[in-house]
């Protein structure tokens, strides 16, 4: 017989870690809610048994997008059994989400997980107790490390074939006396299984049962203003006190804690420093350094050190384009392939997608990075020591865990921002999520670092810094529009124990991700260097220009759109403006672009991309193409992504003029203020060192945009609600 199996459990309870040891399927651990969005499906090896893994929840009142996909699921689609997986070292609040999955008739094993750790920190638990209070089976396992998963296996199937439905938790005496009158009022409006799960949530006031069952709802309403005034409570916090007091009493009964060491857990002391209010934000600030000086390198006056990623791309480049590039171009001369081929094959092809795989060894030391920055447990630490700077920008912390999960991609950053509660918090998080360089901006960032800012690999901590600056400053900004305005909402948020990172997880991580890389170089990036060799060697009147772009279609398109970008000192270089326009199909593009105009070669006294880019862009400009190209429009993947999180195209484009307008801001700025800054306004042409001057109309125009900026972040906020931000301390929540 074939069984369907739901997976439900809290965030972090370790949910994809047994989904993946039970199905063999590789799904990403994560080690912040969020990151299983969409319920994801497999089948158990060597049975017949298909497994869904739900979204993690704290309870089955739906308060974010990611509650209501897993209620509705379970109450809708009743899988033939749950498996609810409970984090054993912190039974207190697993068990919440535990009793109301046990309330809805559905044949149910708890699995206790982590027990690894419980055995480490010298607690038991009474497996056999549990069980009897819970009503029904318990299996200890440790998905970690395979431990008790057989049994878990054996007894899912148990349940699940013998449909034997859980014996319901009880609540104190007049609680179920309302219950009880709840089940007689919904009668057979409502499955006969679920109808105490219906009951429960009718009576607690469930914002979208009460709506579906109003008149059942008026028909209990004396009873339970009755209760209220003999408990001198609102009906919804008298069920979760009865809920709790049940669970702290099963806890009780079940668990004997081992005396704690004094000083915490090893986790608890680096903690103390980690996430402490001083050391938070430089350490932070240090690990980005240390990630990108090792990739892409330092330089600082005469000193210069060669960053690990920085190097293996020089090699790949030269290697591209000797002996590959120029054994093509001999092969196509010996064998008369005429010129416009050869050019499309050399330039185009290789040129092109050769100077984004170039990239590979720097995106693959940082994938691999950010994954073990990830399993170590180091970026929930971000996200808590960022969430203290977010609230006093009245953004909520829970904005931070899509912005980290988009500095791989900002696809799925986006997407995380569905477990998100706040309407409007959620929305103004997919506006602003892509600021944060993603993957595929780090080619950009290190293109620009090695062909202008002498390779100093700070620049791309400055790239990051910047991001988190425009979103800090879109949160002010964003607030200030009606449809968008309103507190901030609570962030709670656990930090899990720190542990020695996974080999295979991570190589798992990293490789994924880059291949991910490869496979878009070899599609998307390659038929988009392909167009824009055609449209740079051939004329309006189609005829082959032989190389020299200028009298190309796309020339004369860029010489147009070049204006626009002049105040950002991008000057008549129309190379430039398709550069950044190619960007928005994806930004590795930008780099493709270059490569296929100007060649891939990285060779100090070469004529290739860099030193073309030299002559091109100063310091000062430099940060104004990096500034526009990072924080406008985000690639057509990410803007889709967009699409689907506010709903509307309309507010799709509001959204992307919005980042557009704003990247085009700050590129000003940075270009009429840097441009100032005496020797950061030259250009290399051909050796020659070129000074530019101040930009005097540029910096005009960027003190405009500093002083409207500066209007608009000062003006009263005309939506402002007082609650929020002072009403809570994020702190103790996260630590208790
Ligand atoms: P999910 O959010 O419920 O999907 O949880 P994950 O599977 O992403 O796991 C969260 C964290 O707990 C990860 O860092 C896992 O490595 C860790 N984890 C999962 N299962 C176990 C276990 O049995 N023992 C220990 N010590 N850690 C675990
Ligand atoms: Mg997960």
């Amino acid at each position: 017989m074939s069984l369907t199996i739901a997976l439900a459990g809290n965030p972090n309870s370790g949910k994809t870690t047994l989904f993946n040891k039970l199905t063999g399927a590789n799904q990403r651990v994560g080690n912040w809610p969020g990151v299983t969005i969409d319920k994801k499906t497999g089948k158990v090896r060597g049975h017949d048994i298909e497994v869904v893994d739900l979204p993690g929840i704290y309870s089955l009142s739906p308060y974010s997008p990611e509650e209501l996909v897993s209620r509705n699921y379970l109450l809708k689609e009743t899988p033939d059994a749950i498996i609810n997986i409970v984090d054993a070292t912190n039974l207190e609040r697993n068990l919440f989400l535990t009793l109301q999955i046990l309330d809805l008739g559905i044949p149910t094993v708890v699995a206790l997980n982590m027990m690894d750790q419980v055995e480490k920190l010298g607690d038991r638990v009474d497996v056999g107790k549990l069980s009897k209070e819970l009503g029904c089976p318990v299996v200890p396992i440790s998905a970690i490390k395979n431990q008790g998963i057989q049994d878990l296996i054996e007894r899912i199937e148990k349940a699940g074939g013998s449909g034997e439905v859980p014996e319901p938790v009880l609540f104190d005496g007049d609680m179920e006396g309302l219950i009880a009158e709840a089940r007689d009022a919904l009668g057979s409006k409502v499955p006969a299984d679920r109808s105490r799960f219906y009951a429960v949530k009718l009576v607690e006031n469930d914002h979208q049962i009460c709506t579906e069952f109003a008149s059942e709802k008026e028909s209990i309403a004396a009873s339970v203003s009755e209760v209220e005034r003999k408990r001198d409570d609102e009906i919804d916090s008298i069920v979760a006190d009865s809920r709790y007091n049940r669970i702290s009493d099963i806890v009780g009964d079940c668990v004997k804690r081992a005396p704690r060491d004094e000083r915490g857990t090893l986790s608890d002391r680096i903690d103390r420093v980690v996430t402490s209010r001083i050391w938070g934000i430089p350490i932070f600030l240090g690990v980005l350094a240390v990630v990108f000086l090792g990739i892409i390198g330092f330089a600082w006056g005469d000193f210069e050190v060669v960053g690990i990623g920085t190097w293996c791309t020089d090699w790949l480049n030269g290697f591209i384009e000797d002996p590959i590039q120029s054994t093509v171009a001999d092969w196509c001369a010996d064998n008369g392939v005429s010129d416009a081929m050869t050019g499309l094959l050399v330039d185009g092809i290789i040129g092109g997608v050769g100077a984004v795989i170039g990239f590979l060894p720097q995106m693959l030391i940082l994938f691999l990075a950010l994954c073990i920055l990830e399993d170590i447990g180091y970026m929930s630490r971000i996200a808590f020591v960022m969430d203290r700077v977010f609230r006093h920008f009245g953004l909520s912390g829970k904005s931070l865990i899509p912005v980290l999960v988009g500095t791989g991609c900002g696809v799925p950053g986006i997407m995380a921002s569905r477990t998100i509660e706040s309407e409007r918090d959620r929305r103004i998080t997919a506006m602003t999520t892509t600021f944060i360089p993603c993957g595929a901006k780090l080619p950009v960032i290190a293109m620009l670092t090695s062909a202008v800012f002498g390779g100093n690999g700070l620049v791309a901590v400055g790239c990051y810094v910047m991001g988190i600056i425009c979103i800090l400053i879109s949160g002010i900004i964003l607030k200030k529009f009606r449809s968008l305005s309103g507190a901030a909402t609570p962030f709670i948020m656990e930090l899990p124990p720190y542990h020695i990172p996974s080999a295979s997880n991570i190589v798992k991580g990293t490789l994924d991700r880059g291949w991910a890389f490869v496979k878009k170089a070899g599609t998307i990036i390659l038929l988009a260097c392909i167009l824009i060799w055609f449209l740079s060697n051939f004329t309006w009147g189609l005829e082959f220009n032989g190389g020299e772009t200028g009298n190309s279609i796309l020339a004369s398109i860029g010489e147009v759109l070049m204006y626009v970008f002049m105040p950002l000192g991008w000057g008549d270089n129309w190379e430039l403006t398709v550069g950044s326009i190619t960007g928005l199909i994806a930004k590795e593009n930008i780099v493709g672009t270059f490569g296929t105009l100007f060649g891939v070669e990285a060779g100090e006294n070469g004529e290739g991309l860099e030193a073309v880019l030299g002559s091109m862009l100063s310091t000062a400009s430099g940060w104004s193409f990096l500034a526009f190209n990072l924080i406008c429009a985000p690639c057509f993947a990410a803007i889709g992504a967009m699409h689907r999180e506010l709903g509307s195209w309309k507010d799709t484009g509001i959204a992307v003029a919005y980042q557009c307008i704003l990247a085009y801001c700050v590129g000003l700025v940075l270009y009429g203020i840097l441009g100032c800054v005496g020797g950061w306004n030259t250009v290399v042409i051909d050796g020659v060192t070129v000074d530019n001057g101040v930009p005097i109309g540029s910096t005009i125009a960027a003190i405009v945009v500093i002083a409207a900026f500066v209007y608009i972040l000062w003006a009263k906020d005309p939506f402002r609600q007082l609650a929020g931000r002072d009403e809570y301390d994020a702190e103790d929540e996260v630590k208790a």
